[in-house]
């Protein structure tokens, strides 16, 4: 499992807002599981912006939290067009200067997690990858009755 720490309010525009595009500086090679993590670091001059907006923003939302993983995806690609200058269709999300991890079946934890995070991608203690699975299991199976 790896995890990547973003700022507000695009953290909380992964977890709820439909946003599947991360745009990093760097490609990796990784794929699979990956956390989200919303950093202690906050954009505020995107708080506003249509993108940021139209993911239903919503700063009174347990999510938009600061310091803590509040979504598990699937990293299940990374497109490098942009940067070499070619179209792609990342869409709306996908800014022209980065690598885009594209990511698939998100889902929003009901409550976020508090945990430190890092600039760069970085690797989840076991503990906070069983905190989760359990978080996530203990939904599923409250949605299924
Ligand atoms: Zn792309």
């Amino acid at each position: 499992m790896q995890a990547i720490s973003v700022r507000q309010p695009w953290a909380f525009a992964i977890a709820r807002g439909g946003k599947t595009v991360y745009n990093h500086p760097l490609p990796t090679a990784y794929r699979g599981p990956l956390l989200i993590h919303a950093s202690m670091r906050v954009d505020l001059g995107s708080c506003d912006s249509p993108l940021i907006r139209s993911a239903g923003w919503d700063p009174r939302d347990p999510l938009a939290t600061l310091g803590a993983v509040i979504a598990l995806a699937d990293l299940s690609g990374v497109c490098s067009r942009a940067v070499q200058g070619g179209d792609c269709d990342c869409g709306p999300w996908a800014e022209p200067s980065a690598h885009h991890w594209r990511l698939a079946n998100v889902r929003a934890l009901p409550r976020p997690i508090v945990a430190l995070g890092r600039m760069e991608p970085w690797e989840p203690r076991p503990s906070l990858v069983a905190k989760v699975h359990q978080m996530l299991a203990t939904t599923a199976a409250e949605q299924g009755h």
